[in-house]
């Protein structure tokens, strides 16, 4: 079986970085069901492909360890070696295991930046319904080309049969085109050639982190990756809603957004007499609205948004007059595209447009836009970042950027016992890097109010357990009279930097 991907974005041998495979050189990998081979049938400035060639025994399947049992695998004469499936989703975890997971030693800042891109995969299994392929892949930004490939007429016409020839092209990171491709290849065929157990359901939350609980055909591919195991299934789904909350939160958007006319914006503001009657809210509604509560509080008037992900808390400030600018913030280019869609900013009257921006961007750099905000908002993204990258973080952020204002938030691992089906040590995302207790998000806060001269309180956000406290910790910093407003002109993080301020 065979996947190719090609990049069009001079220098396109970047790709070669990207997948850390030379594009001089042939390799072969060896598998447990066969063996693996990369090599680009072109390297040039303008066009780069890499193919990834999976060989796989069938004989040896039938015969040997790798055996799971049951349908094809049964006979010698099967169509595993050829067409696209769970062996192919284990080939690119193991051959390309560090793009997969979005790293490129050499150039880091090329991981990030989305390229023109083109998958193709020759013979894909689209067993079940005809819309299946596109609604896998177009809510997910890509343009979908599928040819059905005809069985063999020599004898009979037997019709068309249910494999595709498949192209998937999009402007996206390569580490996002793998995930998508290792998670829906085996959804696509709708089998697995291996046991299907917990740390399949891990792998689908890890794999699917950046994207799997914004899709709208998430239950489809979490049962079918899943081997519609109920169990699983369920665990994964209730685990991909508290990523997302409460699905609740979006219905206004939604319903404003059905009629083709851009509504006027509701100029209502939230005050904190109202944050305190409307529980019970779901807990990202709670969130915002205490998080708007104290931008209002505070007579702030531009906000920038770090790591604003799909733009819920920005389609709320910008129904507000009080907000002159805001700009929101992210790393992942998916998250600002599906911004652009909420905020709908192609259809924006130009008065609103005008004071909402979003751009492409990381947390861990200095970077000189976020400077001159009244004040910035961190919600539910610090524990994204490794730990060992927060000091860059905190000197970003107060020392370089330093708004009179810093609002952040952060899951409270004290209240994951409340998630029955969370198991207990786990964290809520698979994406987190560490969960912190009251405690420690306190000893955090107060160490960098104290650094860089801020005050700082803490916030229980959503219902507040008597034992363990609320799901959600914020942190309010205000910039002390007197420190100074401005930036500093040196030192300075610099790209690479491994943190230690
Ligand atoms: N604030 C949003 C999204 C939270 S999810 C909300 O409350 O709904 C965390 C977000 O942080 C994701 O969108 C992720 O892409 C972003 N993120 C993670 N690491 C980042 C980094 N280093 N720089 C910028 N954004 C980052």
């Amino acid at each position: 079986m065979l996947l190719t991907l090609t990049n069009t974005q001079p220098p396109a041998t970047d790709l070669g970085f990207l997948l850390h495979k030379h594009p001089d050189r042939a390799q072969r990998y060896s598998l447990s069901f066969g063996a693996a081979h990369v090599f680009y049938p072109e390297a040039g400035e303008a066009r780069c492909t890499a193919c990834l060639l999976v060989d796989v025994d069938p004989v040896e399947l039938v015969r040997g360890k790798s055996r799971a049992g049951g349908g094809l695998l049964d006979q010698y004469v099967n169509d595993r070696p050829y067409a696209a499936s769970s062996f192919l989703s284990v080939a690119i975890g193991q051959v390309f295991s560090t793009a997969l997971t979005g790293r490129c030693a050499a150039r880091p800042e090329l991981a990030a930046q989305p390229l023109p891109l083109t998958a193709h995969l020759p013979v894909t299994p689209a067993r079940g319904d005809e819309d299946l392929v596109p609604a896998l892949f177009e809510p997910l930004g890509y343009e979908v080309e599928i040819a059905r490939l005809p069985l063999d007429k020599r004898f009979l016409d037997w019709g068309d049969s249910p494999y595709v020839s498949l192209t998937l092209s999009a402007t996206i990171t390569v580490k996002d085109l793998l995930s998508h491709l290792y998670v829906l290849l085996p959804v696509l065929d709708n089998a697995k050639h291996y046991w299907v157990g917990q740390d399949e359901l891990e792998k689908l939350l890890r794999h699917g982190a950046d994207w799997l609980a914004h899709h709208p055909d998430k239950g489809r591919i979490t049962r079918r990756y899943l081997r519609h195991k109920w169990s699983l299934a369920r665990e994964a789904l209730a685990r991909l809603e508290i990523v997302e909350d409460d699905s609740s939160e979006t219905a206004p958007d939604e319903a404003d957004s059905a009629g083709d006319a851009v509504a006027a914006p509701d100029l209502t503001s939230i005050t904190a007499e109202e944050v305190a009657v409307e529980a019970p809210l779901s807990l990202n509604e709670a969130r915002i609205q205490t998080v708007m509560a104290e931008l209002a509080a505070a007579g702030v008037e531009t906000v920038v948004d770090l790591g604003c992900g799909d733009g819920k808390l920005l389609s709320r400030l910008i129904k507000e007059r009080r907000f002159t600018r805001l700009v929101g913030l992210d790393v992942s280019a998916r998250a600002l595209e599906i911004a652009a869609d909420r905020l709908r900013l192609d259809r924006l009257p130009p008065r609103l447009r005008e004071r909402i921006q979003l751009w492409h961007g990381g947390l861990t750099y200095r970077d000189a836009r976020i400077e001159g905000f009244d004040a910035a908002t961190v919600i539910e993204v610090i524990e994204h970042l490794d730990e060992n990258r927060l000091a860059t973080f905190e000197r970003v952020l107060f020392q370089c950027a330093r708004p009179r204002l810093v609002i952040v938030t952060t899951p409270n691992v004290e209240y994951n016992v409340n998630y029955e089906f969370l198991p207990a040590g786990r964290l809520r995302h698979p994406d987190h890097r560490f969960e912190w207790t009251r405690a420690e998000f306190a000893s955090w806060g107060q160490r960098v109010a104290a650094a860089f001269g801020y005050a700082v309180r803490f916030v229980p956000v959503g219902e507040v357990d008597a034992t363990v406290g609320a799901p959600t910790q914020m942190a309010v910093f205000v910039r002390s009279e007197g420190s100074p407003s401005a930036p500093p002109p040196q030192p300075s993080p610099t790209r690479g930097e491994g943190g230690g301020a």
